[in-house]
């Protein structure tokens, strides 16, 4: 059986990602090379991305290092998953 890949995989655990903001942008936006860059992908993702909660958490799930998702750059996701392992620890 053939299959349609311009069908979307709606049980994908990633099918989320067809209904970000940087579905319009290349790719390589969201992996930059300097702060300037950070920046602006920050700003396509804070401009009211359906996805973006969705986004950050799975990129903290899967501990991915690079690039910016859900907003957020590769430090300040460092950042969060400290705090996260801090509240647990504390709490
Ligand atoms: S939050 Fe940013 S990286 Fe994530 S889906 Fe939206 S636009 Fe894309």
């Amino acid at each position: 059986m053939q299959v349609n890949a311009t069908v979307p995989d709606n049980d994908s655990a990633t099918a989320w990602m067809a209904e970000g903001n940087c579905r319009n942008y290349p790719p390589a936006v969201f992996f930059p090379s300097d702060g300037v860059g950070v920046d602006r992908a920050r700003k396509i993702c804070n401009q009211d991305c359906p996805v973006a909660e969705t986004c950050l958490e799975y990129a903290l799930e899967h501990r991915i290092e690079h690039g910016v998702w859900g907003g957020c750059s590769e430090r300040e996701r460092r950042r969060i998953l400290k705090r996260r392992k801090i509240d647990v620890s504390v709490g």
